[in-house]
């Protein structure tokens, strides 16, 4: 199959071109820019042997039918957040539209299976603060009314933005209709992290998104005058939670990819002359072994109790957020590793720590794997963002040959799995 890599950094560019100013990327979910940029990606489907349609969620399927129905789709997002970087997102759309036209091309207009692409709608929730929203609704896994009244910071409801888009969001659960002959689901993404640059390696093979446990933790002291009160009777809110922020750190640490963040902490009445009566902390920890992710938290919960004690505090736990990991399935892992070795020469299996649209993919049940392409600096969400023009090229590259093997994977996987 004949891939031109340099076609899609080139469109990368000329989307950047379009869709950025001076402060980066502009394309954020159901604004004019995104509406610009779904419009100048649709003008390049022109002469290609493909259908399209937007579904209820506003997602943008462009089909290649096959020989056989059964699909395999190549997705990833137009949208961005604001300021954003010229790769998170767009990369994957235009590697799967570099990987749709080699399939067009090399097999006469009729590859042996059918290949869609998906533009998802609002993976970044960078407005309503939901992420991953056409994608959810494609799985069935979005509830409406926990989103419609979502408003963003002029005050505008999220119902009302979509509408404006030609979407309604009563109508989300009929993208499910999309699944229909799904057998497989790719994703090619920058990695947003420093992995794969300290290893000097441009591609990674993603084994599935990590689960988080996010809470709230509240340590109860006594909020006493800083100059009257004695060290040795205090009851120090402070004190507690700083005890579990350096605890945290070893928790993680016992895990290879384990994670866990202390990213808030407020005191009260924070203020220089008083001993901190009340400190609200939160806790985000991740990991991609649901085992892993548990004994974390029961860790983590189990010493801020101690150290609660330790200080004659008392310390409450509550959840603002959780979601289970989603593991990547192993077939196609193997494949991607395949298709790694033989275009970069090494390959490296990680979990990813941010959530993908591919997750929501995996979680309805459809056969799915992800790459990544080494970000430098780690940096993403950022003008900044940027990878080696030479990494994305043999990133195409990569993903095409990942394509080819899973349409043959499709082609001889049992019609069991014939959805
Ligand atoms: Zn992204």
């Amino acid at each position: 199959m004949k891939i031109d890599c340099k076609r899609t950094v080139a469109e990368l560019k000329e989307l950047r071109a379009l869709t950025a100013n001076e402060n980066g990327a502009q394309r954020i979910a159901w604004s004019d820019m995104w509406l610009k940029a779904r419009e100048w990606f649709t003008a390049k489907l022109d002469g290609l042997p493909v259908e399209h349609h937007y579904d209820a969620a506003g997602n943008h399927w462009i089909t290649l039918a096959g020989e056989s129905p059964r699909a395999l789709i190549l997705g990833s997002h137009l949208d961005s957040v604001p300021n954003g970087g010229w790769l998170d997102g767009c990369l994957g759309v235009m590697t799967a539209l570099e990987t749709l036209r080699g399939f067009a091309k090399a097999q006469n207009g009729r590859p042996p299976v059918t290949i869609r692409l998906v533009d998802w709608a609002d993976e970044e929730g960078a407005r309503f603060g939901r992420s991953l929203l056409g994608s959810s609704a494609f799985a069935g896994t979005h509830s409406i009314d926990a989103d419609r009244g979502r408003t963003d910071k002029d005050g505008i409801r999220l119902e009302d933005a979509l509408r404006r888009c030609g979407v309604e969001i009563d109508r989300f659960p009929e993208a499910r209709r999309e699944q229909a002959h799904a057998a497989g689901y790719l994703e090619l993404h920058i990695e947003q992290g420093p992995v794969l640059e300290g290893l000097g390696l441009p591609l990674g093979v993603v084994l599935g998104t990590k689960g988080v446990e996010r809470h709230a933790i509240t340590f109860h002291g006594q909020e006493a005058h800083s100059g009257s009160t004695p060290m040795a009777v205090r009851r120090d809110a402070l004190a507690a939670a700083a005890k579990l922020a350096l605890e945290i750190r070893g928790i993680a640490r016992k895990h290879p990819d384990a994670v866990c963040t202390m990213g808030s902490v407020k005191t009260f009445p924070g203020i220089v002359t008083a001993v901190v009566g009340r400190c609200e902390a939160t806790l985000d920890q991740r990991d991609l072994d649901a085992g892993v992710l548990a004994g974390m938290f029961s860790e983590a919960r189990e010493a801020s109790e101690r150290f609660a004690q330790e200080e004659r505090c008392t310390v409450e736990w509550s959840r603002i957020w959780n979601i289970e990991p989603i593991q990547f399935h192993p077939a196609l892992v193997g494949l991607c590793e395949e298709a790694v070795k033989e275009t970069a020469g090494a390959a490296h299996r990680m979990p990813s720590g941010p959530l993908h649209d591919a997750a929501e993919v995996a979680r309805a049940g459809i056969p799915t794997v992800m790459m990544f392409v080494q970000s430098l600096r780690g940096i993403s969400h950022n003008k900044i963002e940027d990878s080696k023009e030479e990494h994305l090229e043999t990133a195409v590259q990569a993903f095409g040959r990942l394509a080819e093997k899973t349409a043959q994977w499709i082609l001889g996987t049992s019609s069991n799995s014939v959805r």
